[in-house]
């Protein structure tokens, strides 16, 4: 039987984030207050890597086991999470934009919505145990790019992570949490073994590795949702208004409204 873990989405973690990212970021101090939370509970925490490799094998995780991820790469992570994490010998998955690495230098693609992470950040993310996937290159929508630009983003952000890492990147998460079949058949090409996609829900029976679910947390996600969602248990409310901003995510995206008005109304990065 396919173990429950919950798979948590972050973005930042910032005490003052930029106007229309604020939906997505936690405050430091809430941040803190999950882990605390999680500590209490017993949990402990699996990479996302190695939550895929245990329904790749069939092995079963640990008990009580929780895997944290962090989306785009947010220099925050570094700032706030990074330390956070280490005093209470937590692990998370970051998946990083390589093109809105704050030093990608002529590398640089996209509009990175924050402070982004540097190279040598990540490097010490990366020496600290956590594990680095990849998110992009430019946080294009995979969905709707023509074929050899899924490629090139699928590409190009794993060969550029694993060359500066020195590591194999084995997990990706769909920019705005969106793909399709030719997106994951392209992902599996590339070399991705495990891939995060936006579902709300826990993982379920034989579940699709490159489309795992994952449960998105909010500044306004309170420490009592967070603690129900982490132990399973479905919340109308949250749920009802994740199926509203999707819904309205596919109506704009149809309408290709510009970007920062997809990503504000919607709430996705
Ligand atoms: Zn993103």
């Amino acid at each position: 039987m396919t173990q429950r873990v919950p798979v948590l989405m972050y973005h930042s973690v910032s005490e003052r984030p930029p106007r229309g990212t604020t939906r997505l970021s936690v405050h430091p101090d809430q941040f803190d207050a999950h882990l605390r939370l999680l500590r209490r509970r017993g949990y402990r925490t699996a990479t996302f890597g190695e939550l895929g490799e245990a329904l790749r094998t069939g092995a079963r995780l640990p008990e009580r086991s929780v895997v944290l991820t962090f989306d785009d790469g947010y220099a925050d992570f570094h700032d706030h999470a990074l330390p956070s994490l280490e005093a209470r010998g937590f692990l998370a998955t970051v998946f990083v934009t390589t093109g809105w690495l704050a030093d990608a230098g002529p590398r640089a693609a996209g509009e990175p919505l924050d402070r982004m992470l540097t190279w040598s950040q990540l490097g010490r993310v990366a020496g600290a145990g956590m594990e680095i996937g990849a998110h992009g290159h430019s946080h294009a929508q995979l969905d709707q790019v023509s074929p050899p630009a899924l490629r090139e983003e699928l590409q190009l952000s794993k060969g550029l992570l694993e060359s500066e890492l020195h590591s194999p990147v084995r997990s990706l998460a769909y920019p705005f949490g969106y793909s399709s079949p030719r997106v994951r058949r392209e992902a599996g090409a590339a070399g991705y073994r495990y891939a995060a996609a936006v579902g709300n829900t826990m993982i379920g029976e034989q579940p699709d590795l490159l489309a795992l679910p994952r449960m998105t947390i909010r500044r306004s996600t309170s420490l009592d949702v967070f603690d129900r969602l982490v132990r399973g248990e479905r919340i109308g409310r949250t749920f009802a208004v994740d199926r509203a901003l999707t819904w309205g995510w596919s109506l704009v995206r149809r309408g290709r409204a510009p970007l920062t008005r997809i990503r504000e109304r919607s709430g996705r990065r």
